[in-house]
């Protein structure tokens, strides 16, 4: 490689680099080499993870782990093909089925990832010409569809309604789409499902809700978001990811029965890519069902976030209103949100710093997640660990001054 003389492309994209380190804003990887519940092995080293989305510590349960087995001896590894060539399983059916049924709307698609599943559906219900609104905190697929579907973006002020009404009011005349997450991925607040309803039925336009974090954990049995609000219409298009609190992998698209057809006939999406191999909705189908019968874990999951916020001591870093999984700590600055990042490893447990461009600039955080695969007690040793990392910091600060 070194051999190879550079070249200006080469250059710039290394310039680029050089920028990114320059800010603080490099990111890298771990490589975990085994796992049980949340702990991970990483270069032989044990951490205590608060960090993923695995709300119901249901990644590595066993009937999990069997039903992969049991589906990857029906149906081999590969799905071989689309599902509009060959690769659409019984399993991929029945999954859908259940899905549509345990989210309470008419009909489900299943898709690869969450990514794909926005892409689809934002692409099908707007085109060139339409309007598209957007919480500027969504999640970036949902940006990204809606970039792709060539239709205006309209970006409103997070949660606020107000500003939507206004851009609503002066789009007549066109295909409407407003996009939301229904827990925001960063902050891990609740988007006012009801009231963007009631706006949408006013001016007439598709809701796009994107569960990826409510699905499982939020509303009666882990039915998700809406049935949390006890909302229900025809104008709702409902998107649930597979692979946070289901454990497994794949999102799902679950609306209005036309509406999936159309998915079927248009989503590029889902024509022209390899069907997720049956083992994972065989897998799935066994999610399902643990997901539920855990109203255990939404209990010790909902007992963790309470634990955490009421035994947090208000210093300079603030925990964001949340009351779900998702519980982001504000450190503000890139460089030092890192440096806590990095003390807490030290001590042993995986916080992820969350830097800009995912989140606006100065509000780099530590982005604590919990599970019900925590223990109570894990929960106190991380704000132990919290507080040390933040004494640390303090003083290697006053020590360069
Ligand atoms: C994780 C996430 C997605 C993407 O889902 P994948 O299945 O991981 O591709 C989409 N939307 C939100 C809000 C997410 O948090």
């Amino acid at each position: 490689m070194n051999r190879v003389a550079s070249f200006p492309l080469l250059d710039e994209l290394q310039r680029a680099l050089a920028d990114i380190d320059a800010q603080g804003l490099r990111r890298g990887r771990l490589a975990v080499q085994r796992r049980h519940g949340p702990r991970l092995v990483i270069d032989g080293v044990e951490y205590l993870a608060f960090c993923s989305n695995d709300y119901l510590g249901l990644a590595d349960h066993p009937a999990l782990v069997a039903a992969v087995r049991e589906g990857a001896g029906r149906y081999g590894v590969g799905a071989g093909a689309s599902h509009l060539i060959s690769g659409h399983s019984e399993a991929h059916h029945c999954l859908e089925q259940a899905l549509a049924e345990f989210v309470g709307l008419p009909a489900a698609l299943l898709f690869s990832t969450g990514y794909m599943a926005n892409l689809a559906v934002v692409t099908t219900l707007a085109g060139r010409g339409d309007a598209v609104f957007a919480d500027r905190l969504n999640h970036a697929s949902l940006n990204d569809a809606a970039l792709l579907s060539r239709a205006e973006l309209y970006r409103y002020p997070h949660r606020d309604l107000e500003t939507l009404e206004r851009q609503l009011g002066h789009v007549r005349g066109r295909g409407r789409v407003v996009v939301t997450d229904a827990v925001f991925s960063m902050d891990g607040d609740v988007a006012p499902l009801p009231d963007l309803l009631a706006l949408c039925e006013r001016y007439d336009a598709w809701l796009v809700v994107d569960d990826a974090h409510g699905f499982g954990v939020l509303g009666p049995g882990g039915r998700g978001t809406l049935a949390h609000f006890g909302l229900c219409s025809p104008r709702i298009v409902y998107v649930g990811t597979l692979g946070k609190a289901a454990g497994v992998f794949g999102a799902f698209v679950a609306g209005h029965a036309v509406v999936i057809d159309m998915l079927v006939q248009r989503a590029r999406t889902y024509l022209y890519t390899t069907a997720l191999p049956p083992l994972i909705a065989h897998a799935l189908l066994t999610s399902l069902e643990l997901i539920r019968s855990a109203d255990d874990r939404r209990a010790r999951l909902f007992r963790h976030i309470a634990r955490l916020r009421s035994r947090w001591n208000a210093g300079p870093w603030k925990l964001m209103e949340s009351a779900t999984a998702i519980q982001p700590l504000v450190v503000g600055d890139n460089a030092r949100a890192c440096a806590a990042s990095r003390a807490l490893a030290r001590r042993g447990f995986l916080v992820p710093a969350i830097r800009p461009p995912t989140v606006p600039q100065g509000t780099a955080r530590l982005r604590i997640s919990l599970s019900a695969a925590h223990a109570e007690e894990e929960v106190d040793r991380l704000i132990e660990a919290v507080a040390q990392a933040r004494a640390e910091l303090a003083a290697s600060r006053q020590a360069e001054a």
